[in-house]
């Protein structure tokens, strides 16, 4: 295993009452698929990738600099992607705090020399489910919204287990404070 790289990323890291209302949502999806395991439900920032140990400090600083102020996620639309097989939660109206907080962390990123290694425009969501069957039917209407209070940014390595992706929060940033 090559120790001198982690593999990385930046995210919103569900507190105990948010991630119980996302284990929820993800019950209510019709299990034709895997779900996320309970401890994993996240919703990604910017994903940086494979990244030398020796560059992290670069990616805390650039994550730690952020002013960004704190803000509130309704997150009101289930949905699937079939190319991707995954089934997801998301934001009919993705806040401008939000978008304003990815765009900053993109910036300082790349003015670190990080690249962003994913092309696609920004769509902000938390996957429920993956390998999900491409003869879905519509996706399950919300009883309610999930409301995130979001208050900090996550730095996060992912590392591949037997078992599946494992995350590990390596540092929290609180918003807000600038
Ligand atoms: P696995 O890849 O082992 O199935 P995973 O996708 O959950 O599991 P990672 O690939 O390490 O684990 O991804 C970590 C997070 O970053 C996930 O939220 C994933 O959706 C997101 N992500 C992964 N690759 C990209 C990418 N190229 N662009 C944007 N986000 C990505
Ligand atoms: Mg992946």
């Amino acid at each position: 295993m090559n120790t001198a790289v982690q593999r990385l990323f930046l995210a919103l890291w569900p507190g105990d009452a948010v991630r119980a209302r996302l284990m929820q949502v993800r019950d209510t999806v019709p299990a034709r698929g895997r779900p996320v395991a309970d401890a994993n439900l996240h919703l990604t920032l910017v994903f940086m990738g494979s990244v030398a140990v020796s560059r992290r400090p670069a990616v805390e600083a650039a994550a730690a600099g952020a002013a960004a102020p704190a803000f509130t996620l309704e997150l009101d639309q289930v949905g699937y992607w079939p190319r991707a097989r995954v089934a997801w939660l998301g934001s009919t109206a993705p806040p401008p705090a939000l978008t304003g907080l990815v765009d900053c962390l993109q910036t300082r990123l790349a003015s670190a020399g990080f690249g962003d290694p994913d092309p696609r425009p920004y769509r902000p969501h938390v996957t429920l489910l993956r390998h999900v069957d491409k003869r879905l039917g519509p996706p399950p209407a919300l009883q309610a919204p999930v409301t995130w209070p979001v208050s900090s940014v996550s730095l996060v390595e992912s590392v591949t287990c037997a078992a599946g992706a494992e995350y590990r929060v390596l540092h929290t940033w609180p918003l807000g404070g600038h």
